[in-house]
C-alpha cells in the first residue's frame, strides 16, 4: 500500500520536474494549520515530508505564518511575549522565510502571504520559486460537554470560528490549485497526502507535451524572403546540406607528381649535406652555422683561398681562416 503510494508520488514529482522545473531540495512553505496537525498526529516533520515528495526538502515558515501561530498563544507574564507553542519546531529545523508586504514589513494575513509567495504576480499566475505548499484543515478543538448556558453559547461561537477557519483553509487550497505548478501537501487523518496535478497544472503539462510532439513534425514553409533566410540560417537537426566529400579522405591529385618530381627530396638532401659539411669543416666556427651557403662556398674556395692568403690579400675570410688554423 505504502509502496504503491510512494511510487505514485515519485511519478507526480517527476512531472513537476519535467513541466515546471522543480528540483530537490524542494522548498516547502508550511502553514500554521499544517504544523498544528503534524504535532497533533505526532508526525516526524522532515521525514514525513521527504517521504511524501520522495526527495530532500527545505521547509520554510513565513513571518506572517509565524505571526499567526504566536497570535493564538497566551502571553507569558514573565517575558511579556507569547509562549512558544509546542507545535512550532526550532528555527534550525524550520527556518524563517522573510517576506515583506508593506513598507513597515508588518505581517499580513497568512493566506494572502502564502498566495503572494506562490504567485508573486497575481495576473500572470506562476510559481517562479518552485514552492510546495503544505497545509491542513484546522484542528478541531475538543470542548467538554457542559450544559451550562454560558458554556453553550461559547461553544456555539467556537463552532462558528472553526467553521470559518475551515472555510479559509479550503479557500487557500482552492486558490493555490488555480496557480499552475504548485504541488500541495495536506494532512488527512494522520497521513500526508500529495495532491494530484490541478487542472491548470495539467493544462500546462499537456501544452509542454504538445510542444514536444510538434518539434518532431516538419516545419511549414516560410512565406517571406526574410523568413526563408531565417529558416535557412537556423540549424535544423537531422537536415544535412549537400557538401563535397571529406577532404581528408580524398587523395590529392597532385600528390603523385610531387613524389616523382625531384624537387622535394634533393632539396632536403642539400640542406642536410650543407649542415654536415659545416660540422666537418668549420667545427669551431659556431657563428657561421646560420649561413650554410657562404660556408659551403668558402669550403669550396678553401684551397684557392689559402693561396690568396699567401698572396697577402686582406679579407674577412682570411681572418677567419687564420682563426681556424690557430
Ligand atoms: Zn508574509
Amino acid at each position: 500500500m505504502r509502496a504503491k503510494r510512494s511510487k505514485k508520488y515519485r511519478k507526480l514529482m517527476h512531472q513537476y520536474e519535467l513541466t515546471f522545473g522543480f528540483r530537490a531540495p524542494y522548498q516547502v512553505l508550511l502553514d500554521s494549520n499544517f504544523l498544528q496537525q503534524v504535532h497533533n498526529f505526532k508526525m516526524d516533520l522532515i521525514p514525513a515530508l521527504e517521504r511524501t515528495v520522495q526527495g530532500n526538502v527545505k521547509p520554510l515558515l513565513t513571518k506572517c505564518s509565524l505571526a499567526a501561530i504566536t497570535a493564538a498563544q497566551p502571553i507569558n507574564p514573565k517575558t511579556g511575549k507569547p509562549f512558544r507553542p509546542y507545535h512550532l519546531p526550532p528555527p534550525t529545523v524550520l527556518p524563517l522565510r522573510h517576506c515583506s508586504h508593506n513598507p513597515n514589513s508588518e505581517p499580513i494575513d497568512e493566506i494572502d502571504c502564502l498566495l503572494s509567495l506562490l504567485s508573486p504576480n497575481a495576473e500572470a499566475k506562476k510559481n517562479k520559486e518552485h514552492y510546495i505548499l503544505a497545509t491542513a484543515d484546522p484542528a478541531v478543538k475538543k470542548s467538554d460537554n457542559n450544559n451550562d448556558n454560558q458554556q453553550r453559547k461559547r461553544k456555539r461561537d467556537e463552532e462558528r470560528e472553526e467553521e470559518q477557519a475551515l472555510r479559509r483553509a479550503r479557500n487557500l487550497r482552492v486558490r493555490a490549485r488555480s496557480i499552475p505548478g504548485v504541488p500541495i501537501i495536506y494532512v488527512k487523518r494522520s497521513v500526508m497526502v500529495l495532491e494530484p496535478l490541478s487542472t491548470p497544472s495539467e493544462n500546462v503539462r499537456e501544452g509542454v507535451e504538445m510542444d514536444k510532439f510538434r518539434v518532431g513534425l516538419p516545419e511549414p514553409q516560410p512565406k517571406t524572403d526574410e523568413a526563408a533566410e531565417g529558416a535557412a540560417k537556423k540549424k535544423i537537426p537531422g537536415l544535412k546540406k549537400a557538401r563535397g566529400p571529406n577532404p581528408l579522405s580524398v587523395k590529392k591529385p597532385k600528390k603523385r607528381a610531387a613524389e616523382s618530381g625531384p624537387a622535394k627530396t634533393p632539396r632536403k638532401n642539400d640542406g642536410t649535406g650543407a649542415s654536415n659539411e659545416n660540422g666537418a669543416g668549420d667545427g669551431p666556427d659556431g657563428e657561421e652555422a646560420g649561413a650554410p651557403k657562404t660556408k659551403r662556398r668558402r669550403r669550396h674556395h678553401k684551397s684557392g683561398f689559402r693561396e690568396e692568403n699567401e698572396d697577402g690579400a686582406p679579407s674577412t675570410q682570411a681572418d677567419q681562416a687564420m682563426g681556424v688554423d690557430a
